[in-house]
């Protein structure tokens, strides 16, 4: 029977108390973690947030009653113990924090009892994802989970702390907000006021932050809920936290340098490394070459090599074609793996297919300088020479090339490089490599939509010096938007903005707006930007990304709470599941969606 909490306040939290408190009278509570029973004495494993702390029952000392109901103790039930701390009289623990002392208990009240949890509360569970999720609120008792979620909590508060003392205020932006088509889907929340009209879900603040520029408040901050209705991958969320951020009369160095400095105090309060500032820079176009991506792993080289110019004349039509078609022919040294097994290579050359590429081109150079190679036979000796002489291949390395349009291959070796340098051992695991990467390309051309689209968003200022090739080559305007990497992942990005109203009419324009539809849409913003609008420039980071990172897991959903799984469901609440048809009425609004049984 479940008791109350009348009376008890508690003293400490379990690990809190310690042999500084040895003869002292405590009151703890929290799990029953496990009880065994020694004769004459019950010992229980008390857990709370804060860990383990051992509890021994001993009828001197809690009476008759106590210790028979010590002895009804099941895991998870929820106890109050009275007891004073003493030296463990059994061999130290350890392997705990508390494992030199314990409590002798005084008196004890079950606060509820509870059901044998479906898996066991502990670190490191071997259960699966799925049933985790489903009972989430159990999940959400191990320890590991714990001390994550710990580490976000304390890495919002430091930046608080640090935003508030560089004088930015903490302003927050609406949740309902008005849909604009340009970037990803968005969420939409029916009117029932308005029927037929729809909120969106804010992607991100971005058109209210600027504003907050145009208003006066000059340094904003916000730890911001942003919602995207994208086709989810396994590291992505449907819903997820940004720290954001905007700062007007400033230009890209005052943003890197706060920046900077933001992140140096967050590493080194939450766990003590020290990184050093400046960060390394780096335009997107080297990033490219050289990585084949724009958040590149710089802990390890096997840059990519452009061979283009030494193929040009050689008969093998992969490479010819790719040529003469516009292309470009790159390649990776994977040092000393030229006895890679023939099976493993096939695996690589199918990973390239995945990623778009018709296949991938090879040379092992033997130890005696004679080459197996996919492709020799089309090459003159020559030829073949200076390829490998341009790769820096040596005996025993093996050389990997692709030929394509210039994105794919970037995409391909790119890919195939952080496979090679995870696979070899190349990475070293302690090494915090940030990096920003700059001048973006303002524009992306996109298959889909056959036009060119904002590569960051339409509110990003185009490089001064690029801005007379808006008239003339959009693909080679270079925008004033920066990324911050972390160890190969996207921490952040951001840019300065257009300030300017005419260049921001203009940016509408080249996304195909017509004057109307951008008055539509972004009406207000320029509205605004006409009465009086500060030079500006922000940033947000992902901050379940930073977290990931700084608790050492790369499953985003071990630092949320409540996370959705990769089709944007909630495997514990259900959601998104159907609505009473009166709400809809409510609503105006009619689903068109198959019902269960029409579903095959
Ligand atoms: N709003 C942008 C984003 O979500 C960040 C920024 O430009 O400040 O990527």
């Amino acid at each position: 029977m479940a008791e109350s909490m009348k009376g008890l306040h508690r003293s400490h939290r379990c690990t809190e108390v310690s042999s500084a408190n040895i003869g002292e009278k405590v009151t703890v509570m929290g799990w029953v973690q496990k009880r065994r029973n020694l004769g004459s004495l019950i010992f229980v494993d008390l857990r709370d947030r804060s860990g383990i702390l051992q509890i021994v029952f001993g009828e001197e000392n809690v009476g008759v009653e106590g210790f028979e109901k010590a002895g009804t103790l099941r895991s998870e039930f929820v106890i109050a113990v009275e007891g004073t701390v003493a030296k463990r009289t059994a061999a130290v623990n350890e392997n705990l924090k508390t494992g030199d002392i314990e409590i002798i208990a005084t008196s004890l009240r079950v606060l509820a009892e509870a059901q044998t949890p479906p898996f066991a509360i502990e670190e490191n569970s071997l259960t699966k994802e799925d049933i985790r999720l489903k009972y989430r609120y159990l999940d959400l008792r191990r320890p590991d989970i714990q001390s994550k979620l710990m580490m976000k909590s304390k890495v919002l508060g430091l930046m608080r702390a640090f935003m508030a003392n560089e004088g930015f205020l903490e302003i927050e932006t609406p949740i309902l907000c008005k849909s604009t088509p340009e970037g990803a889907r968005d969420y939409l929340v029916p009117s029932r006021v308005h029927q037929g009209n729809f909120y969106a879900l804010p992607q991100s603040p971005q058109i209210f932050k600027q504003l907050l520029m145009v208003s006066g408040y000059d340094r904003y901050f916000q730890i911001a809920r942003c919602f995207r209705d994208e086709d989810l991958r396994a590291d992505r969320q449907p819903e997820f936290t940004q720290a954001d951020m905007e700062l007007s009369f400033v230009d890209i160095e005052d943003v890197l340098d706060v920046n900077e400095r933001l992140l140096k105090y967050v590493w080194k309060e939450a766990i003590g490394v020290d990184i050093p500032t400046p960060f390394p820079r780096m335009p997107y176009h080297e990033a490219m070459d050289r990585y084949g991506s724009d958040k590149p792993d710089t802990r390890f080289g096997m840059e990519l090599t452009d061979v283009s110019d030494v193929v040009k004349n050689c008969e093998f039509v992969v490479f010819k074609g790719a040529l003469e078609a516009g292309g470009t022919v790159r390649g990776l040294n994977v040092e000393g793996q030229a006895g890679m097994p023939r099976k493993r290579i096939d695996k690589l050359v199918e990973f390239a297919k995945g990623y778009g590429a018709k296949g991938l081109a090879y040379v092992a150079i033997n130890e005696d300088g004679t080459y197996k190679s996919s492709f020799a036979k089309f090459m003159t000796e020559e030829e073949m020479t200076a390829l490998v002489a341009a790769m820096n291949g040596k005996p025993g390395d093996l050389l990997l090339f692709a030929a394509d349009k210039k994105s794919l291959v970037y995409n391909v070796l790119g890919a195939i490089r952080l496979e090679m340098g995870k696979e070899l051992g190349l990475i070293d695991e302690n090494k915090w490599n940030f990096l920003w990467v700059t001048e973006f390309p303002l524009f992306e051309w996109s298959e889909e939509e056959n036009r060119f689209m904002s590569m960051h968003h339409p509110f990003t200022m185009p490089m001064e010096e690029d801005l007379h090739l808006l008239d003339t080559d959009l693909g080679a305007v270079r925008s004033k938007a920066y990324d911050c990497v972390l160890n190969g992942t996207e921490l952040g990005g951001g840019s300065v903005r257009i300030h300017q109203s005419d260049i921001q009419e203009k940016m509408f324009e080249l996304l195909g707006f017509t004057k109307e539809s951008a008055h539509n849409q972004f009406g207000f913003l320029l509205d605004a930007f006409s009465y009086g609008v500060p030079p500006h420039a922000g940033l947000a980071y992902g901050v379940d990304r930073m977290i990931m990172h700084l608790t050492g897991t790369d499953n985003i959903r071990e630092v949320i709470a409540f996370p959705k799984v990769k089709d944007a469901s909630c495997m514990m609440s259900k959601c998104p599941s159907e609505v009473d048809p009166k709400q809809l009425e409510e609503l105006g609004i009619a689903s068109v969606a198959p019902q269960e049984e029409d579903v095959e």
